[in-house]
């Protein structure tokens, strides 16, 4: 016989249910108590939330019925405490009631708070006399946890509770099949899956409920890594041609290259060539602070590659971005830089640009160009992957901003390489915490940059609030304008295009926030800025615009970009030394960082303003304050990763979509690290994982369908 939700839900039941997930008794079990009421506590009676429902456990001191005066029928008040305060309960035409809630029991009840005469109460909720309901308790029981469910709609609480107590006593043996091996289990004194749904669903003591949670995190980093650990023994197992000649190319550029490289810059370059000579692709993650030199990192990648005589693109998530990288490599190639595809010497590199908004002509020609190897490097957008382009001998991949990308577009990208697989290389534009590395990106080698080139950084923030201090704009503009005076060059960012009024969730005041068109027009008013020119960047500009404002910026044709977060990454203006951010309590500390990161590259002092319409004491203030105190990108990721909550920071991932429900990337790095060297132990001696089918079966159960590597064998 095997047990099935129809035989205890209605079709009706079943709906609620699979709004919460479940749809089977497998995820039945896993749905487990948001809390426990532990016996001898009470809930305290002052803190019920009114017009809610309520799980609260309390002490009957008296018990009464009535008839009623107006009314036909009977009242039963029921007068609880908590050990400070009491309530009233009334439950209607329900004498019978009298014999049950004797004074003395402990019960527990859960119905809707209302008011009556301005006093807290429930009306007839269900209850649960703890001392004589259906598990059969011993003296030690008494104090065991109660089980608190999250709420689904018309399945009341002890109904829920009773059912899934039902079915783990005639459940099939499958159902508790463990994805957690042995041995592991017994070295970490964990639960077997059986025992610790028991221990959820009929706990037995506060203790043993507590392991039994540990051991949900536990299955969690197994899946994860198990699936990671699979994945990386896959991609060790594609071919690709080694590249590791160090030709003309990279000799020229090693040359020529005006500063000493960084130390971690060198250890980097060393790990991506080892790996570059492989046999086997490389898939290789490459981090570090904005301004740390990544695009020399990566350049000096795609140089060995065409040495040996393999294609290298790059892949960015826009155009702006793509045409920015561009720019990069020009400017650090200089005069090596072939101007045709017919080169003059050995030691020049061909690089081109495609992007979606190119003319079909030129792009057609461009195709061509790369289809017959007439191009070594190529930079682009999403282009890059449409079924026009195809490439003589694509060796290497490097893809900017990763969590950008889908995995399936990594893979379009590596389908055309052919019979052999391009090596690849993952850029983020931002610091990576360890933990998120481990957990996101921990299918990668990693190599980071963590170090800075010396003298390129010399920015000094101020946090201002034009709440507190609205003076300050007109001293701020006064600045812009020295500035500019100098022959430097400010930015101005707002973020959003258009002006709006906000209203405060909080004061409920309107406010009125400027878009980067509107501030534009002010300044360009503003007597303090007499003189000054403006330029205008947003993300409604056709590309020509676009491209025309940076260039008149970057020449200094305009004193003031006024801009959007378009300029967010990769936008490199070496003589900006100023910018000032209004509404910076809109943006993110990382966006922030890398925002403030556009200027003082080239080792001038540069100032960057935090402006916000929220008083200093605002909590939003706080971040500003964590910003304006240091330039350190991977104390502000970690900063960010301490106070945003993990879901911002997993839910810009691939993983954003996984059902990890217990693990926290944030304080369970110990078993994500401890958990990694079991799934390596485990998948090198059983890479199918077909030994443990339930781990697979789990794999595919919480990591997100196009992510999931394991295929369930049906
Ligand atoms: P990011 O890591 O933010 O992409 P970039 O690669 O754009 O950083 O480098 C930022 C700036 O620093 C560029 O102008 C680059 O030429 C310069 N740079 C890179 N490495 C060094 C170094 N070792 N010494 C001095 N300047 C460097
Ligand atoms: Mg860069």
């Amino acid at each position: 016989m095997s047990a099935r939700l129809d035989d205890y839900f209605t079709a009706r039941d079943r709906g609620a249910l699979k709004k919460r997930g479940i749809t089977s008794v497998g995820d039945l079990f896993r749905f487990f108590p948001r809390r426990f009421l532990v016996p001898g506590e009470k809930t305290p009676l002052g803190g019920l939330p009114l017009g809610e429902t309520a799980i609260l456990q309390a002490e009957v001191i008296s018990v009464d019925t009535r008839r009623m005066q107006r009314r036909r029928g009977t009242i039963t008040d029921v007068i609880v405490h908590d050990g400070q305060q009491s309530m009233k309960i009334a439950f209607f035409n329900q004498k019978w009631l009298d014999s049950q809630l004797l004074p003395g029991l402990t019960v527990v009840f859960a119905g809707k708070v209302e008011e009556y005469r301005g006093q807290l109460t429930l009306n007839s909720p269900t209850w649960l006399n703890r001392d004589e309901h259906d598990v059969k308790w011993t003296p030690e029981d008494l104090n065991s946890p109660f089980p608190v469910y999250p709420r689904v709609k018309g399945i009341a609480q002890a109904r829920l509770w009773k059912a899934i107590k039902i079915l783990l006593d005639v459940a099939d043996p499958e159902e508790f099949e463990d994805p957690l091996p042995k041995v592991m289990r017994e070295n970490l004194d964990l639960p077997d899956l059986r025992t610790a749904f028991d221990d959820m669903h009929r706990p037995r003591t506060a203790a043993a409920t507590e392991k039994a949670k540990q051991r949900w995190k536990w299955e969690e980093a197994l899946a994860l890594q198990a699936e990671f650990v699979s994945r990386k023994a896959d991609y060790a197992k594609l071919e690709a041609t080694p590249l590791l000649n160090v030709g003309a190319k990279a000799l020229r550029f090693d040359e020529n290259l005006p500063f000493t490289l960084t130390s971690s810059q060198v250890t980097a370059g060393e790990e991506i060539s080892s790996d570059l000579g492989q046999k086997t692709a490389m898939h290789r993650l490459l981090h570090g602070d904005v301004g740390s030199g990544k695009t020399v990192v990566a350049l000096r990648a795609m140089l060995t590659a065409v040495d040996s005589k393999a294609q290298a693109a790059m892949l960015a998530p826009t155009e702006v971005l793509a045409s920015q990288h561009f720019a990069s490599i020009e400017r650090l190639l200089g005069e090596q830089m072939a101007l045709s595809p017919l080169l003059s010497d050995e030691s020049q590199v061909r690089v081109a640009l495609l992007t979606g908004s190119m003319p079909a002509r030129e792009r057609r020609q461009l195709a061509l160009d790369l289809a017959t190897g007439q191009i070594d490097i190529v930079v682009g957008t999403h282009a890059l992957m449409s079924d026009s382009t195809m490439f003589d001998n694509l060796g290497l991949i490097v893809v900017d901003e990763q969590h950008r990308f889908g995995v399936e577009q990594r893979e379009a990208l590596r389908a055309k390489a052919g019979t052999k697989v391009p090596h690849t290389l993952v850029m983020s534009a931002t610091p990576i915490p360890r933990t998120v590395a481990m957990t996101v990106f921990a299918d990668l080698d990693v190599s980071t940059l963590d170090d800075m080139p010396a003298g390129t950084k010399d920015i000094t923030t101020h946090a201002v609030s034009l709440a507190d201090h609205p003076q300050w704009l007109a001293r701020v503009h006064e600045l812009l304008a020295q500035t500019a005076g100098r022959g430097e060059g400010g930015f101005v960012v707002a973020p959003r295009i258009e002006s709006s009024d906000i209203e405060d969730a909080e004061t409920e005041k309107v406010e009125h926030h400027l878009g980067v068109i509107d501030l534009k027009e002010r300044m360009e008013n503003a007597s303090e800025l007499a003189g000054l020119t403006f330029g205008l960047l947003h993300g409604k500009l056709s590309t020509l615009e676009k491209d025309r404002a940076m260039r008149e910026f970057v020449s200094g044709d305009i004193d003031v970009l006024v801009a959007t977060t378009v300029i967010e990454v990769g936008v490199d203006v070496p003589r900006a030394t100023m910018m000032i951010i209004h509404d910076a309590d809109r943006f993110g500390v990382a966006q922030l960082h890398q925002l403030r990161g556009r200027i003082g590259r080239d080792g001038r002092q540069a100032i960057c303003f935090l402006l916000s319409g929220r008083p200093e004491v605002d909590e939003s203030f706080d971040r500003l304050r964590a910003v304006a105190e240091t330039l350190d990108g991977f104390v502000l990721a970690e900063y960010d990763l301490d106070n945003r909550g993990e879901g911002d920071v997993l839910g810009a991932s691939q993983w954003g979509g996984s059902s990890l429900r217990h693990l926290s990337v944030l304080r369970d790095a110990a078993i994500v690290e401890a958990a990694r060297a079991y799934a390596e132990k485990i998948v090198s001696v059983d890479p199918e994982l077909s030994s443990i089918p339930a781990l697979r079966a789990f794999i595919n159960r919480v990591l997100p369908a196009e992510s999931a590597h394991f295929i369930e064998a049906s």
